[in-house]
Formats: structure tokens, sequence, C-alpha cells
């Protein structure tokens, strides 16, 4: 098949090569660097299929587009779907296909990663170090041993930070509307999410940005939780209310954020801005805080994840042009 894949990075390249490669390199992949969205999906005329990753917009006139130029297939390199109109998908009769699992320990660990830097500060020592100041003055740390963690969200990550967590010593509290069994062998327990929000010092959030989620944490979730607390997002940005959030960081009521996404990262993440003005003021907002740490959605950025997500991408191809079919298909009915 000829495929359109958008977003394109060169780390993209390698690893979709490689895997089509290993497929008997059946797929011509033809590389864009731009983002999809109306005004660029006209680049996919004359493909069979579009790859497509987390920020580009598959909103109805993309899709309308795409459907016009006769594209049935849009694979995603992605586990979440929020950036797609699946109503207007299946309403055009496109197919969309994900990666539902690739690496859950990539953005577990990631998300561990975020918990430990902020809580040591070794973002502010890493500089300090780096200026010849080895004053400890402001960068006291608490014991992650003993502390309550809060998972909202326990599928393939969320289980995974929640194993990692027991195994730090942490009371592990998880809230999620389809409790996982396994949860209890790992030694947490489920509570309604007012009382994990009112008793965990740290919170991290592993659930599907959906209608339910969207600003999920807003200033009324903040009220409920502990002075102090940690919170953490590598799920998706709007599952926090992001001006809430910053109320909550002014007030000293969150004492610690992590995030590796953001409400409007579509605008800045992936790309190289560092010689120009940034225009979002709230993320600019976000930056001045020091108990702040913020990556750019790379939580699944490692040579397994990679190599997991090019395989099941080409895999998804190579199943829908053999049998109609791709083998991740996402539907409206998985919205709910
Ligand atoms: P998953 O589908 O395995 O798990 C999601 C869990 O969230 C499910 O158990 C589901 O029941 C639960 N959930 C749904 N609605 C909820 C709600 N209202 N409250 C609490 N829980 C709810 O997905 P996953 O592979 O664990 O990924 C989780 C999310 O992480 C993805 O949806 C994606 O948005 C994000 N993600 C981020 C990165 C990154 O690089 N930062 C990479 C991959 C995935």
């Amino acid at each position: 098949m000829d495929v359109a894949v958008y977003s394109t990075k060169s780390y993209d390249r390698s690893f979709l090569d490689a895997a089509n490669a290993r497929d008997g390199a059946r797929h011509r992949l033809i590389y864009f660097e731009p983002r999809l969205g109306p005004d660029t999906a006209t680049l996919a005329a004359g493909s069979n299929a579009v790859c497509a990753f987390v920020n580009d917009r598959l909103e109805r006139a993309t899709i309308a587009i795409l459907s016009r130029h006769g594209l049935k297939l849009v694979v995603l390199r992605s586990t979440g779907f929020n950036n797609v109109d699946l109503t207007a998908a299946r309403q055009c009769g496109l197919t969309i296909a994900r990666v539902p699992a690739y690496s859950p320990e990539a953005v577990a660990e990631h998300t561990v990663a975020l918990i430990l830097a902020l809580d040591h500060k070794i973002h502010r020592a890493y500089a300090r170090v780096r200026e010849g100041n080895f004053a400890l003055d402001g960068l006291l740390g608490f014991n992650i041993a003993g502390r309550t963690f809060g998972v909202v969200g326990t599928g393939k990550i969320g289980m995974t930070v929640a194993r990692i967590m027991r195994a730090f010593g942490c009371t592990v509290l998880a809230y999620d509307p389809k409790p996982d069994p396994d949860l209890q062998a790992t030694g947490g327990r489920y509570v309604p999410l007012p009382d994990l929000l009112a008793q965990a010092d740290i919170i991290s959030l592993h659930c599907p940005l959906t209608p339910e989620t969207r600003h999920l944490i807003d200033s009324r979730a903040i009220k409920r939780m502990k002075p102090g607390v940690m919170l953490i997002n590598t799920s998706r940005g709007a599952v926090i209310d992001t001006k809430a959030v910053i109320a909550g960081l002014k007030s000293g009521k969150i004492g610690y954020l992590g995030l590796d996404v953001y409400e409007e990262e579509g605008d800045l993440f992936f790309e190289d801005l560092s010689d120009q003005v940034l225009e979002d003021d709230v993320f600019a907002r976000l930056l001045t805080f020091p108990n702040v740490l913020i990556t750019g959605h790379q939580g699944f950025f490692t040579t397994e994840a990679l190599t997991a997500i090019a395989e099941t991408t080409i895999a998804n191809l190579t199943s829908f042009e053999e049998t109609g079919r791709a083998i991740y298909e996402v539907s409206t009915d998985m919205l709910g």
C-alpha cells in the first residue's frame, strides 16, 4: 500500500522503515513533516492509507477531505484516539486503527522519573551544581516509602506504575470505572475518586481523554486534595484544567506538578521553538514555578516502544491490505 505518513520525524522514518523491511517492504511509506489537518489532508491524495500521530487533527473536515480522495484507512501510531472524530470516520467509511499497547513500561517509568525528579528536585540540583552552587536550601525532599499513591486509571500503564510504587513501599489507592482484579495482587485497593483525591500524597493520571475525563482534575477536584499534593499527568493534557492547576500551584495546594502532556501541546510539542517567542501565556506561567517539571510528550520515547509502535502500525496496514480489516480497529463503541 502507498501510505501518507504525517508528523514525521527522523526517528519515525528509521523505526517504520525497519519494521516495513522486516515485513517484506510491501508498503511504500511517503513521509510528510507537517501535521495532518484540513489544510494538509490533500497531501494524501493518491495514497491508499494515512499514518497519523497524537497531535494530528482528524476532525470532521480532515476526514471529509481524506474520504473525497478515496482513502479508506488511517493507522494511528498511538494508543489514544481522542484526536479522531470517530462518528465522522464511520459516516465516511474510514477505518481507524491504533496501537493499543506497545510498552506500558516506557510511560510508567517516565512517570516515576517525574515523581522522583520533583521530589528530590533533580531539575534544580542539576542547574545549581553546574553553576558551582552546592547549597541545599530549597532542595528538601520526602521519602516516597510510606506515602499514599493514588492512580487514576488502572489500564496497562496505570497498573505498571502502581506495581512500581508498591515496590517503593507506598500504599496504593486506585480509581477506575472498570476495576481490574489484578490490582489487589499488587497490594492496591480501589476507592471512589473523591476518597483517592483526599487521601493521596501523589496522584498520577492514566485514563484516556474522553468527554467524561476532560477536566477531570478541575478546581473542585483540587479543593479535595491534600495540601502540598504532587500531581502527575502523563495521559492527555486536557484531563486536567490547566488554569485551575495554576491557581492550585499559586495557593500552594499543589506542591508539585509533573507533566508530560499539555492541553494545547499541539502548537508546541515535538518542535524546536527555542529561538521563538512563546505565545502560549498559560504554558509560560507554568514554566515560572520552581516546583513544576514538564517534558514534551516523551513518555513513549524508548527504543522498545518505538519498535513496537512501528511493528503494530505495519501489521495494521498489512492486515487491511490482505483482509480488508486492520488488526486493532477503533470504533465509536470504545468511547463510552
Ligand atoms: P488503557 O486503555 O490500558 O487504560 C486506560 C484505563 O483508564 C482503563 O482501565 C479505563 O477503564 C480507565 N478509565 C477510563 N475512564 C476513566 C475515568 N473516567 N476515570 C478513571 N479511569 C478511567 O490505556 P494505557 O495504555 O494504560 O494508556 C493510558 C493513557 O496514557 C492513554 O489513553 C494515553 O492517553 C496515555 N498515553 C500517554 C503516552 C505518553 O507518551 N505520555 C503514551 C501512551 C499513552
